[in-house]
């Protein structure tokens, strides 16, 4: 094994509408999609369409969305051997409404995702000893995340913690164990409780968790690219100039493409590069795993 995400899956259930209803309205709306996502197993993806070997410890529910989330993650190649359904509880799902300007409405329910315990990691142990890196988000119990880091920190195993989505509630402790640090402004904004507006801010804000313990910041900036932080050494990595159709789950992307390269040679610098190039290329595509770039369509764009 090279990687192991610990985290959350999702099932999109995407409307594509003309307009919201309103109370007790009923409007027929031109277009419907199921996909999967959720930002444990869209990580997971990346990194498995990469080439890397993957396991993914999440939940399912008992419904008929759950065989469809293992079967999709299996089809990438990644294990599921800690892929567990929980009885009497709905997979965690996304119900989405895009409207004719492409703005969306969001809902997340996260069900079974809710049942990630500590002690999953617990029981996942002798696999994941095996791995070369954790890969965590926040859209499971905390306990399980700060479980996690601790077992990292055990058993000498890199960890990478994307603080997403944002949360005030995350333990700073915890955070200062973790080797990578990958926010987006916003969530690094929430966090540290300063400015982002400008790199010098962001600069400021990152450098705080370097104090603190954290050995690598990396903060996403979208079109902006990526600030890359350590003791000593600050790196801006520009963005691909690309016609962006749909940007979901770019975030996710990267993190997972990141991951796979940094397992691949530890080189952090090119596997921001490479990163970039991978979320960049997800982005002039619609959907969120469907739009991820295969090894070659990478290195070809990256030359
Ligand atoms: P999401 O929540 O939608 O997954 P995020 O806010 O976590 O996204 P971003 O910082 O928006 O993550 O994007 C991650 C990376 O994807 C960026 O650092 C950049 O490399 C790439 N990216 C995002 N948007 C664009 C864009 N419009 N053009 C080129 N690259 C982009």
């Amino acid at each position: 094994m090279d990687i192991a995400v610990i985290g959350s899956n999702m099932v999109d259930l995407i409307s594509y509408i003309d307009k919201m209803p309103k109370e007790g309205e009923t409007l027929e709306a031109p277009e419907f999609e199921i996909g999967c996502g959720g930002k444990g197993a869209n990580q997971a993806v990346a990194a498995a369409k990469m080439g890397s070997k993957v396991m993914m410890v999440t939940k399912v529910g008992d419904d008929l969305f759950a065989d469809n989330t293992i079967r999709n993650l299996e089809n990438y190649g990644i294990d599921t051997e800690f892929t567990n359904k929980v009885l009497d509880t709905s997979s965690g799902v996304a119900p989405i409404f895009v409207d004719q300007d492409s703005k969306n409405r969001i809902l997340i329910i996260k069900g079974a995702n809710q049942h990630l315990l500590p002690e999953d990691v617990d029981k996942a142990t002798e696999k994941l000893k095996q791995c070369s890196l954790i890969v965590l988000q926040l859209e499971i119990p905390l306990e399980t995340i700060y479980q996690a880091i601790d077992f990292g920190n055990e058993y000498g195993i890199p960890v990478i913690l994307n603080p997403a989505p944002a949360s005030k509630n995350l333990d700073f402790s915890h955070i200062y164990k973790c080797d990578f640090f990958i926010p987006n402004e916003t969530e690094l904004e929430i966090l540290t409780g300063m400015p982002v507006d400008t790199v010098e801010q962001i600069k400021a804000a990152a450098g705080t968790l370097i104090d603190n313990g954290v050995k690598d910041v990396i903060v996403t900036m979208g079109s902006r690219g990526v600030m890359w932080v350590n003791k000593g050494e600050v790196h801006i990595v520009d963005s691909h100039k690309v016609a962006a159709i749909d940007t979901t789950g770019a975030g996710d992307a990267f993190i997972g493409c990141f991951a796979h390269y940094f397992v691949q040679n530890g080189d952090v610098l090119l596997a921001i590069n490479m990163a970039t190039a991978f979320a960049a290329l997800s982005v002039t595509k619609r959907g969120t795993q469907t739009s991820y770039p295969s090894v070659d369509e990478v290195e070809q764009f990256e030359g």
